[in-house]
């Protein structure tokens, strides 16, 4: 079969050595940095060989085919080298689409891809099909594959991975929307990362099908340019369909095939207009694959959603908490804003990957009677909302932030945190911000 080599030994790295293992491959996995101690376990259990905190060049530029972890910019030097030498360089996706024959469910977006995956998942297994769910969540895709037999996958699919695909092809993909985001990767140009994207459906061919926000102008437009085989299947809280998902006298509507499912709209379990919109992604997904509307409805009006994302945390003395941690984005902070219907008192900042505040501005004149700004450098946010709120205060701790959220929310208000920054400044990532936020909030 020839050498494998995995640069990277995280999730999918070493999910894709045990996989290349078991199918005959010769496997080195190679690390810039640390591996994690769980995963040096799990390479040497399996006998697979590795090193950390160095690549070896000459070795690395012997494989046959070499997969690169997401996280690695293709612009590194030795990635570089690989393509300049012909060799294949891929993503775990590609890789391990190649031994499966389960039908792929492909969910990407600038946001609520996690969100979307998690209710698909819930809506296929409650139906009682034999699915998994992997790509950016839980397990890697890769070691399912090798572990498991699975008739459905459902992923959640970044751009990094559609970055390094040639043959992947799942046969419902779904964009939930696009958004400026991770621009560093695409040289700064959103064109690059729209086209990343789109990626999910180059290869899809006539019986497939690709689900899409058609409320988003970006997607829109791009759609207009890019030739797709597959049946299109809008979804919008706007406009109306022969196929695809909208609003009809406050009813989901679900229609393909010439046959429609409805759902009444709030009966949902999830918050959001943001959140409608994954629903109704999911559901047409759920329809697709032939789930009964009876199992639909239930599933959207039981799904209990992902932690860190608009997550109620408590509420007291008449405040709510809310953790949306998951935030990283202006685009999410947007609709986490847009959704409250009480008086905010709004915990943001971090590292700022190029945010344009400014979309931000009739929200938050309408919302905010407080920010709380909780990263190391304010300014930007400072700049723009200083003067539109009532109360501007910098912190530089979540337990400092969350004690001044108290102090100035009343009766009736909501404290939200809802960062539209990353976290590496003061976090280890959105998880740990959110889990300090949750546990300030229960010592308050
Ligand atoms: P992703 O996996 O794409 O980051 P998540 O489901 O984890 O998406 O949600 C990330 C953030 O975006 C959360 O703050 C969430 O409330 C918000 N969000 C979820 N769905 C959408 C959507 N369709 N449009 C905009 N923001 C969304």
């Amino acid at each position: 079969m020839g050498l494998l080599v995995i640069l990277g030994g995280g999730e999918s790295g070493v999910g894709t050595a045990i996989l290349g293992l078991k199918k005959g491959y010769g496997v080195f996995v190679s690390d810039k940095g640390k591996i994690k101690e769980k995963y040096k376990n799990v390479l040497e259990h399996f006998g697979i060989d590795w090193e950390e905190e160095n690549h070896s060049e000459e070795r690395i530029l012997t494989a046959d085919i070499v997969m690169k972890s997401p996280g690695i910019p293709d612009n590194v030097p030795l990635v570089r080298a690989l393509v300049k030498k012909g060799i294949p360089v891929i993503s775990e996706i590609e890789f391990a689409s190649r031994y499966t024959n389960a039908t792929i469910i492909g969910i990407t977006g600038s946001n609520g891809k996690t969100t979307t995956t998690m209710l698909t998942y819930h809506l296929l297994k409650e139906s009682g099909l034999n699915v998994g769910m992997a790509g950016n969540i839980g397990d890697s895709y890769a070691r399912m594959v090798a572990e498991n037999d699975y008739d459905y996958y459902v992923l959640e699919i970044s751009s990094f991975q559609l970055d390094g695909i040639m043959n992947f092809r799942p046969h419902i993909a779904v964009i939930t929307n696009i958004t400026p985001d991770h621009l560093d990767r695409y040289e700064y140009k959103f064109d690059n990362y729209i086209t990343s994207k789109f990626r999910i459906a180059q290869n899809q061919e006539n019986s497939d099908y690709f689900i899409y926000d058609s409320d988003d102008e970006v997607l829109v437009q791009r759609l207009k340019d890019t030739p797709i085989k597959s049946t299109l299947l809008p979804f919008s809280l706007k406009n109306n369909f022969e196929e695809g998902a909208f609003i009809e006298n406050e009813q989901i509507m679900i229609r393909t095939d010439m046959n429609t499912i409805t759902m009444m709209k709030d009966t949902l379990a999830l918050e959001g207009q943001h959140n409608l919109k994954n629903t109704m992604a999911a559901a047409t997904i759920a329809k697709l694959v032939g789930i009964r509307k009876e199992t639909i409805r239930q599933c959207i009006s039981n799904f209990q959603g992902a932690p860190h994302r608009l997550e109620k945390v408590l509420k007291i003395h008449h405040v709510q908490y809310i953790n949306d941690s998951k935030a990283t984005n202006v685009n999410a902070t947007y609709y986490a804003l847009e959704s409250m219907k009480t008086p905010v008192v709004w915990i943001v900042g971090g590292v700022d990957k190029g945010n344009e505040y400014k979309e931000l501005m009739p929200l938050v004149r309408e919302k905010v009677k407080a920010i709380i700004c909780l990263g190391t450098d304010n300014s930007k946010i400072k700049d723009v909302f200083g003067n539109v709120v009532d109360l501007f205060v910098e912190t530089f701790a979540m337990e400092e932030a969350v004690k001044v959220a108290y102090k100035i929310a009343e009766r009736g208000d909501t404290v939200l945190l809802s960062p539209a920054c990353a976290s590496f400044d003061l976090f280890k990532d959105y998880e740990d911000r959110g889990n300090q936020f949750k546990n300030c909030v229960k010592n308050l």
